[in-house]
């Protein structure tokens, strides 16, 4: 049964329906044929379709009877419409909740009417917050179960990642044989000492430095060794937890941009930085010490079996019932843990947020607003926090009174064997140091469920990310020299599966030919821009490159002969130097000055007061939008792409630096192709074709001039912004006159001008 909505409430249903068939999805939706809200249920076998509405089947059809299945989105909601040999007619509404659902609910009926099989149906099922097995809520941000987890996957999966400190876990293990050793024998030189020396009529002060001199050392390896073992276990788990970083961090460098787009950036970097460090802990603090302290409680166990039976079961008899209170507690304990940091990991995001939006939130004078929602998401971490210790710390001191009853049953019995002259009051002693040892031991453990969640949570978190599957790159690598020829062949892409941003885009380019793209804002433009750097994928149709399928150039190759300027360029914390060098780290100082002097940009940099060493990015020298842009550009023309993107590359920068750029961009991009977005119209004049797109379609396309003459879409922009900019020159003179009223008014000089 594939994920979706429990149906065996419907079997007498489905029964009828589909007569015992396998159901290949289940997947609820809430509004009727007429707008009213309904409970709804869609199923669907291999051979027919049933929609349910309020527990009554109100439509059922055969899939052979039907051509086509089609999702449509309007305003709020969407419906699947069947195309059928007699008409077209409406399946189902729903909200647009479910439009992911339905969307690929009608991929797959289609995919079954063609005779497709289908599987993996809710493969990347994005909505659902439930664990379908337990239905317990999923820890936020990802899917993963707490309760389901796959904890012997988990410990697999960090074992196999711990490879490279195996040899430190033997080191540590020779450490946990002596520190056990150590333990165990000091209570047998207390017994020793009570016995042969206190206790003892003829004594010799050779015994009581004896044994006193073993006691010392005994306590001066234990303390060295323990030392020594924490030390390697802390060397240990850096070393696996900097792997793990490392992991992550490549893997999150080799997701499509969809994925890591589809999260906030605050818990990506959660996982990164706070969810490795609680593994680390974990490891160094809790699983090397578990490892240890089994060996103690086994060591000293063993010990006390052989020493006297009765006396060990007397140790071991509170055991059981304290086992079994911790037992129960185990998971109310992962529950509110893992509530309390799913609370936790979403104040970090939302500061991570407000912390990236901190100027948005200045210029709407939205502090105090922000102070007071961050305190009252600080405030119920406080409170559920507060609550979990106060159960913790209630109920431990129970069950520690629980285990505690065997060291009185130990003194109650011992006692009367020594009172009867069957037992040394040194054996006593002994037994009494090992139960309480055990007990220790005992409570240690109890506390064990508690990390162990916390482990399990955020190694889940972790291996969410791992787990991921990488970008998708063609198994066949094409490195070859490019021109830049591009033939877009019927490509069709959105960035959800239910709304297409572009549609059927026909058109070839020539190499070293300038496309200029225009259109409305939400056109599809930057989209179109999107693939053609191989950010996404088409969906449908191919981009061809010089004859070959872009996807299947050698992602290196491909990005070598790429230079790409956006309308936001980000500069990284570095000189300027290493800025431009961004593109390509081997380049000389020379290359260097060339690319700045192509963008215009060589003059300003040179003005700045360590020139090109200035330090600019987060935390070094503001530079403007334009100094940024054209430093943008240096970096996009110090390779010499053989295709060049600008994406509003001189939108920050005034009309005269403008033309500049324009007339050194000319001469630096000579032969190479280019594509070209600007809203100013007038930057794209000397494009040698402009492709209008309206919708997602290429509507118009054309030299400035002919688009002109056609007087389409293109045209009617093209005056809009002309108006506009005349409209703009006369509200400037009418600015300037008012000053100069103002001027007069204030009773100040007049200017000549
Ligand atoms: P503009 O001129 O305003 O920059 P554009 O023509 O470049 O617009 P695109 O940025 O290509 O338009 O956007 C086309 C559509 O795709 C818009 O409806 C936009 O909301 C949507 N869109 C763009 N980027 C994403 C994204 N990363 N995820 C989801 N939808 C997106």
């Amino acid at each position: 049964m594939p994920k979706g909505v429990d149906v065996t409430e419907y079997s007498t249903v489905t029964d009828r329906v589909f007569g015992g068939e396998e159901i290949v999805l289940s997947a609820p939706f809430d509004i009727g044929e007429n707008g009213d809200f309904k409970d709804g249920i869609f199923l669907l076998s291999r051979s027919a379709m049933c929609v349910i509405e309020n527990g009554n089947v109100v439509r059922v059809e055969k899939l052979s009877a039907v051509l086509k299945a089609v999702c449509a989105e309007y305003v709020g909601g969407g419906m699947i419409e069947l195309f059928t040999k007699t008409g077209r007619y409406l399946l189902l509404r729903f909200s647009m909740k479910y439009i992911e659902a339905f969307t690929k609910a009608a991929d797959i009926i289609n995919d079954l009417i063609e005779g497709s099989e289908v599987n993996n149906i809710y493969e990347d099922e994005e909505d659902t917050t439930l664990c379908p097995k337990c239905n317990a809520p999923y820890i936020p941000g990802t899917h993963v179960c707490a309760h389901c987890a796959d904890k012997k996957g988990i410990a697999k999966k960090l074992w196999t990642l711990s490879k490279p400190c195996r040899g430190l876990y033997a080191l540590l293990l020779l450490f946990f044989w002596i520190t056990a050793i150590g333990a165990v024998v000091t209570p047998m030189l207390s017994r020793w000492l009570i016995n042969d020396v206190l206790s003892a009529k003829d004594a010799s002060f050779e015994t009581l430095y004896i044994i006193v001199g073993l006691m010392l050392l005994f306590s001066v390896i234990t303390a060295i060794v323990s030392a020594m073992r924490d030390i390697v276990s802390s060397r240990a788990s850096n070393l696996l937890v900097m792997d793990l970083r490392n992991h992550i961090y490549e893997k999150l460098q080799k997701m499509p941009l969809s994925y890591i787009e589809k999260k906030k950036t605050g818990d990506l970097m959660q996982r990164i930085n706070n969810d490795t460090q609680r593994i680390q802990t974990f490891i160094q603090d809790i699983a090397i010490m578990a490892v240890n302290e089994v060996f103690l409680f086994i060591a000293i166990g063993i010990v006390t079996f052989y020493l006297d039976v009765r006396m060990a079961l007397l140790i071991f008899v509170p055991m059981p019932p304290a086992l079994w209170m911790i037992g129960k507690i185990r998971r109310s304990i992962q529950r509110r843990y893992r509530k309390q940091w799913g609370k936790l990991d979403n104040l970090t995001s939302r500061l991570t947020e407000v912390i990236n939006a901190i100027k948005v939130v200045k210029v709407f004078g939205r502090e105090d607003d922000e102070i007071e929602r961050f305190s009252e998401s600080a405030a119920s971490v406080r409170d559920l926090t507060c609550k979990n210790e106060k159960f913790v710390y209630t109920i431990f001191p129970i069950i520690k009174f629980v285990m505690s009853f065997g060291a009185y049953f130990v003194l109650l019995y011992g006692g009367s064997l020594v009172l009867g002259g069957k037992m040394s009051v040194g054996e006593l002693v002994q037994f009494s140091s090992y139960g309480s040892y055990l007990y220790s031991k005992l409570e240690w453990f109890s506390m064990l469920p508690r990390h162990f969640t916390m482990a399990i949570v955020s190694s889940q978190r972790v291996f969410e990310v791992l787990d991921e599957t990488e970008e998708e790159t063609s198994d066949e690598k094409i490195n070859a020299d490019i021109s830049g020829d591009f033939d877009f062949q019927n490509v069709s892409f959105g960035y959800k599966s239910y709304r297409k941003v572009l549609k059927n885009i026909k058109e070839a380019v020539n190499a070293g030919e300038m496309i200029g793209l225009v259109g409305h804002s939400g056109a599809g433009k930057s989209t179109m821009i999107n693939l053609i750097m191989r950010l996404y994928t088409p969906d449908d149709g191919k981009i061809m490159l010089d004859g070959k399928e872009l996807n299947k150039y050698d992602e290196r190759n491909y990005k070598d002969i790429l230079g790409v300027v956006l309308q936001e360029n980000y500069l990284f914390g570095g000189s300027i130097l290493d800025n431009i060098r961004y593109a390509k780290p081997q380049a000389t100082m020379e290359e260097c000055i060339l690319a700045a002097k192509a963008a215009n940009a060589h003059d300003f940099i040179m003005n700045l007061p360590d020139g090109y060493n200035t330090f600019v990015g987060e935390k070094g020298h503001k530079l403007s939008g334009g100094e940024k842009q054209r430093i943008a550009i240096a970096r996009a023309v110090i390779t010499n792409p053989a295709i060049l993107i600008l994406d509003e590359a001189t939108a920050s920068v005034d009309t005269q630096t403008e033309a500049k750029i324009q007339e050194a961009l000319s001469r630096a991009t000579e032969g190479k192709t280019i594509f070209a977005i600007a809203h100013r119209l007038s930057t794209l004049k000397n494009a040698d074709r402009l492709f209008v797109l309206e919708e997602g379609r290429i509507a118009e396309s054309g030299s400035h001039e002919e688009l002109l003459k056609k007087n389409g879409i293109y045209a009617a922009l093209f005056k809009a912004q002309q108006e506009m900019s005349a409209m703009n020159v006369t509200i400037d003179n009418s600015n300037l006159k008012e000053e100069s009223i103002q001027v007069v008014d204030n009773g100040e000089e007049f200017d000549d001008e």
